[in-house]
Parts: C-alpha cells; sequence; structure tokens
C-alpha cells in the first residue's frame, strides 16, 4: 500500500495498487504547476485511490486541448494528485508526493518541446515532442 501526502500533511492518498503508468512531462504548465522543469506523474486506476483531507481543484485545459483539473492542499499549496478529462479512469498522483516513489524511471517523457536542454530522461521508450 503506497501512500502519498502534501507537504503539511493534511492531503493524503492511499494507493491500493500500484501504478500504471509513469509519465515525466515538460510542458509549461507542469512547469508552473511544480515549479521545477518539468513534471512527473504517476498514474493509478482511480478505484486503487482513496483520498483524505480538504483539497481545492484547479481547473483548466492541458496543451492537448482536454481539460485537467488539479488537486492541492489549500493549508500548503501542494498539488497531490490530477484527473485529466482524457484520462477518467486514472488518478494522476505527484511523484514527489509519494512516501515511497516508485522504483521505475518514466516510460515517456511528453512535450519535450518545451523541455529544458540539460534535463535528459533516461530509459523512456517514448519521448514524445
Ligand atoms: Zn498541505
Ligand atoms: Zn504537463
Amino acid at each position: 500500500m503506497a501512500e502519498a501526502r502534501c507537504s503539511c500533511g493534511a492531503l493524503r492518498l492511499t494507493l491500493s495498487a500500484p501504478a500504471r503508468l509513469v509519465i515525466a512531462c515538460h510542458c509549461r504548465e507542469c512547469q508552473r504547476r511544480t515549479g521545477a522543469p518539468f513534471g512527473v506523474g504517476a498514474f493509478y486506476p482511480v478505484g486503487a485511490v482513496v483520498i483524505s483531507g480538504a483539497a481545492k481543484a484547479f481547473h483548466r485545459v492541458a496543451d492537448s486541448g482536454g481539460a485537467v483539473r488539479t488537486y492541492f492542499c489549500p493549508e500548503c499549496g501542494s498539488t497531490v494528485y490530477w484527473q485529466a478529462e482524457n484520462l477518467p479512469s486514472m488518478i494522476g498522483v505527484a511523484v514527489g508526493a509519494l512516501e515511497e516513489p516508485p522504483h521505475a524511471a518514466p516510460t515517456k517523457s511528453i512535450f519535450e518541446r518545451s523541455k529544458h536542454g540539460w534535463v535528459h530522461i533516461e530509459g523512456a521508450a517514448e519521448h514524445r515532442h
């Protein structure tokens, strides 16, 4: 059973199944969301995720055109998870919020068109511009 939490610990997720996918995303919105050069999300089936604590949602339109709702702790501001309209069966969890980060490196590296030049995602089977 894996867990994820925000900085202050008020917003927590319990994950009862392994992540199906780990994706590194270099899009501008993930850069803004994280304050880091790229975001990494582990995707879990909705049925395997139990959420506790209050979350505030931020709704935005992704570069791909679909809507994304990112959920953050209203106390400390950490984004812990998100759900994309075009992937309703999965919940994306910020890998930095996981108590035990998955050992698996990202299998996909997407939106590399806005990737910082010094960032190299090794081992990803798929690189998307
Ligand atoms: Zn918090
Ligand atoms: Zn992104």
